[in-house]
């Protein structure tokens, strides 16, 4: 086995001050709420949480899956906190924001996978909020049809399902999903409601080609998606997939004029592009 890359300089960045990550973890940890910033441990959150922006995570903190790349704990699901929908909708309202980015942890054990449960939180999110824009990113809902339904009903301003990875390494980095399940829940939001932007993103690093990266933005432009992020895969612990390869910030911008090239709309293509990261900026 060949040693692991060396970190480099573009992927360091420090966290920033204390105050601002103080502000947000402040109002969110209080209330036992949680946010993929902080259980991913986003190399952004000082930036973001200055323009006072956060990535609420749903239904969590713990996972019924376990992706490789991923850092959200895995294991037996937690009952779900009845009063989370409106903890969430007094968060932004105290945080001020006009942009809301909604996920969720997979939950496999709930009836409707945890569709009901953004469309509960989005409704409070509204009515606390009023003229407030919703994004969300959510798990593939094992291509269920209605749970999709149930959340495209709900009228979010951008509907984001991630794809990860290129085909190939579907198996290697994400075993419970696929590659053609996620193409279909984004043809499904096509298709039942096309006012709704569809976006998904891509971490690069497990030694994917550039060859394979364009054919997946083509596969996506394919069945309509709209937006795109690209960033590096950066290993959070041991436990985790090995990073295979840091893609260059050159790289990263060649990619991004493949993105624009095949017909994206909205393309943010970086090292440390995450899927919220200023999701609600227009281009
Ligand atoms: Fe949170 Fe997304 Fe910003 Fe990272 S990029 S800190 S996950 S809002
Ligand atoms: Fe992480 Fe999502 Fe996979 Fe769960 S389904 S382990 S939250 S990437």
């Amino acid at each position: 086995r060949t040693a692991a890359p060396r970190l480099p300089d573009w992927v360091r960045r420090s966290i920033g001050t204390a105050s601002q990550v103080s502000t947000v973890e402040k109002i969110i940890k209080q209330r036992q709420l949680h946010t993929i910033c902080e259980e991913g441990r986003c190399p952004n959150r000082a930036e973001c949480y200055a323009q006072k922006t956060a990535t609420f995570l749903l239904m969590g903190p713990v996972c019924t899956r376990a992706c490789g790349f991923c850092q959200v704990t895995s294991g037996r699901a937690l009952p779900l906190d009845p009063d989370e929908p409106e903890k969430v909708a007094e968060s932004v309202a105290l945080l001020g924001l006009r942009y809301v980015v909604l996920t969720s942890v997979a939950r496999d054990d709930l009836a409707d996978q945890g569709a009901g449960w953004f469309a509960r939180t989005m409704a409070a999110i509204r009515e606390r909020n009023p003229g407030v824009a919703i994004e969300v990113l959510t798990p593939d809902f094992r291509g269920d049809e209605n749970c999709i339904a149930t959340v495209v009903a709900a009228r979010p301003v951008c509907f984001n399902h991630n794809i990860e990875t290129v085909r190939r390494l579907q198996n290697y980095a994400r075993k419970a999903a696929s590659y053609e399940r996620s193409l279909a829940v984004l043809a499904t939001v096509r298709r039942l409601d096309p006012a709704i932007a569809t976006k998904s993103g891509l971490m690069l690093g497990h030694g994917e080609t550039h060859e394979e990266v364009v054919q997946t933005l083509a596969d996506l432009r394919t069945i309509g998606c709209e937006r795109v992020t690209i960033g590096q895969y950066l290993q959070p612990s041991r436990a985790h997939l090995p990073v295979q390869r840091y893609w260059t910030p050159a790289e990263f911008a060649e990619l991004e004029a493949a993105a624009r090239e095949l017909g994206f709309a909205h393309v943010r293509s970086g090292p440390l592009v995450r899927s919220s990261y200023h999701a609600g900026e227009p281009e």
